[in-house]
C-alpha cells in the first residue's frame, strides 16, 4: 500500500467518525446543538465563534430569537411515547414554540407532517419567522395517530430566548497577498447527513489542509454560517472585506453516493468557474452541469447586488435532486466518509488551482532561449515525440509544458489560461514554472 492510500484511507475513517459524531445533534439557526457542532469542529481547526445578539436588524432581517429545544413527544393514552425527539430530532418543527396539552387527533393534524411520496421518512420542516409548532413523522406514525384518536400528551420542551444569539463561526488564513476567497458552508440542519454535515466536514478539512501548508498566495476566509439569515448577518457585519473579496465556494450536499455535480458562479466563466473546470477535466470526471439560478444556498446572498462574489459549488447528490433531500433517509446509509472525500478531493483541486494561479513573464522573451543549455532539452536533435527510456539525453523534463509555458509567459497570461490553451494539466503547468524559475527563465508578474 502507498503512503497516499494509506493517508487515505486515515481520512476516510476520520471522516466516518466525525459523520457519527455530528450526526445526531440538534442544530438550527441558534442554540446549544450549533454550539456543540463548533466545539467538536474546533478540535480540527481554530474557528473563531461570533454570537450576534437576537433581534439585532440585518439588512433587511433580524436575528431570531434563539432556539433552545430539550425534549418532544406524543404519548398515547396509556402514556407510550408514540412520537420519540430523543429517537430523532427530525421530529419536531424547527423552532417549534413550546407546548404542552392533552388534545384529540383533529386538533393535532394540523400540527403534523407526513410524506406521501416518501412513507417511511420523517420530513424536515422549519419554522424561524412565524411562531408556530409541530411535528413531523412516519406515514406509519400518522396512521398509528389517527387510528388511536387520542387524547394525547402533547410536548414541546422548547424555549425561545430573546435575549439569545445566533453563533457563526469564522476563520481567516492570512496569505502572502491580502486579496482573499471565500469558503462558505452552514451549519443549521439537524440531523441530516448529505444536507449539511458533508459540507462542514469538506471545508473543515479544506481549511485544515491550507493551515497545514504553510503561507498560501492568497488568503482565504473560511465562514461558517446558518444558511440565509446567518450569511446575511455575516455580510453585514464584515460589508466592507466581503465587497472585495475575489470569489469564492459554497459548500454543500457533496457527499451523497450519486454523480459529482457543480453548479457555475453567476457569471459562468469566472476564474473559480474555469478553476473548477479544470479540476475536473485533470481527473478525467465529467460532473453534471448546474447553469446558476438564484436559488439554493448562499449564493444567493454572497452574489446579491451588493455584492456581486462569484461563488459555485462542486456537489455529490446536490440538494433538491435526491428523493432522500430533506428527511430523516438523508442519513448515514446514504452518506459516508468514502463519498465525501471524493468532492474533497475535487475540491482540494480547485483551491489548489486557485491559490497557484498567477501571471510570469520570460526573462529571455527574444525568440526561443536556449533550453539545452539548462538541461531542458535534449542535446541531441531529431528525438521529439519519439520518447526513449535509456541514453544521456532522456528528457527528463516536461518538455510540452515547459514550451508552453515559455511561449505565453508575456505577463498576460495566468497559469490557468495556460493550462486551458495547452490541453495540459495544472500541476504539470506549475511543474514547469518551478523548473524555469529554478534556471532564471520565468519571473512571478506581482498581482
Ligand atoms: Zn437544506
Amino acid at each position: 500500500m502507498t503512503d497516499d492510500s494509506r493517508q487515505h484511507l486515515r481520512e476516510v475513517k476520520e471522516l466516518d467518525e466525525l459523520l457519527q459524531k455530528l450526526f445526531p445533534i440538534s442544530r438550527s439557526l441558534s442554540g446549544l446543538g450549533n454550539r456543540e457542532t463548533f466545539r467538536i469542529l474546533k478540535e480540527l481547526i481554530p474557528l473563531e465563534l461570533t454570537e450576534y445578539p437576537s433581534g439585532t436588524q440585518v439588512y433587511d432581517w433580524t436575528i431570531p430569537e434563539e432556539w433552545r429545544i430539550r425534549d418532544a413527544w406524543i404519548k398515547s393514552p396509556d402514556g407510550e411515547r408514540l412520537v420519540d425527539y430523543q429517537e430523532c430530532n427530525l421530529h419536531v418543527v424547527g423552532y417549534s414554540s413550546p407546548v404542552r396539552q392533552r388534545m384529540q387527533f383533529a386538533d393535532l393534524a394540523p400540527h403534523l407532517h407526513c410524506l406521501e411520496s416518501s412513507p417511511e421518512a420523517i420530513p424536515y420542516r422549519t419554522s424561524y419567522y412565524q411562531h408556530n409548532w409541530g411535528f413531523c413523522v412516519t406515514a406509519a406514525q400518522y396512521k398509528r395517530l389517527e387510528d388511536a384518536q387520542g387524547p394525547f400528551e402533547v410536548c414541546i420542551d422548547s424555549e425561545l430566548k430573546p435575549d439569545g444569539a445566533m453563533t457563526v463561526g469564522e476563520l481567516r488564513i492570512s496569505g502572502e497577498s491580502q486579496a482573499e476567497y471565500l469558503v462558505s458552508t452552514y451549519c443549521c440542519h439537524p440531523a441530516m447527513a448529505n444536507d449539511n454535515l458533508s459540507g462542514l466536514l469538506t471545508a473543515t478539512f479544506l481549511a485544515r489542509d491550507l493551515l497545514k501548508k504553510g503561507k498560501p498566495q492568497f488568503s482565504w476566509r473560511f465562514v461558517f454560517v446558518p444558511e440565509t439569515i446567518g450569511a446575511i448577518a455575516y455580510l453585514q457585519h464584515n460589508e466592507a472585506t466581503m465587497k472585495k473579496l475575489l470569489g469564492g465556494l459554497v459548500i454543500t450536499t457533496c457527499g451523497g453516493p450519486g454523480p459529482l455535480g457543480y453548479k457555475e458562479t453567476f457569471l459562468g466563466d469566472h476564474l473559480v468557474d474555469r478553476a473548477i473546470r479544470l479540476a475536473f477535466r485533470d481527473r478525467k470526471v465529467e460532473p453534471i452541469r448546474y447553469s446558476f439560478v438564484p436559488d439554493g444556498s448562499d449564493e444567493r446572498q454572497y452574489s446579491s447586488p451588493g455584492f456581486r462574489i462569484p461563488v459555485a459549488s462542486v456537489t455529490k447528490d446536490k440538494y433538491y435532486e435526491y428523493s432522500q433531500y430533506h428527511t430523516s433517509l438523508d442519513n448515514l446509509d446514504f452518506v459516508n466518509g468514502s463519498q465525501i472525500a471524493q468532492s474533497l478531493a475535487i475540491y482540494r483541486d480547485v483551491i489548489r488551482v486557485l491559490d497557484c494561479n498567477a501571471r510570469y513573464c520570460s526573462t529571455a522573451p527574444w525568440g526561443e532561449p536556449q533550453l539545452s543549455q539548462r538541461d531542458l532539452y535534449p542535446a541531441t536533435g531529431g528525438g521529439i515525440n519519439q520518447p526513449s527510456a535509456t541514453g544521456p539525453d532522456v528528457v527528463t523534463t516536461d518538455i510540452d509544458a515547459i514550451m508552453w509555458v515559455l511561449f505565453l509567459s508575456d505577463s498576460e497570461y495566468d497559469l490557468v489560461t495556460i493550462a486551458e490553451r495547452a490541453d495540459l494539466e495544472f500541476a504539470r503547468v506549475v511543474g514547469a514554472v518551478d523548473r524555469l524559475i529554478d534556471v532564471g527563465l520565468l519571473e512571478k508578474v506581482s498581482n
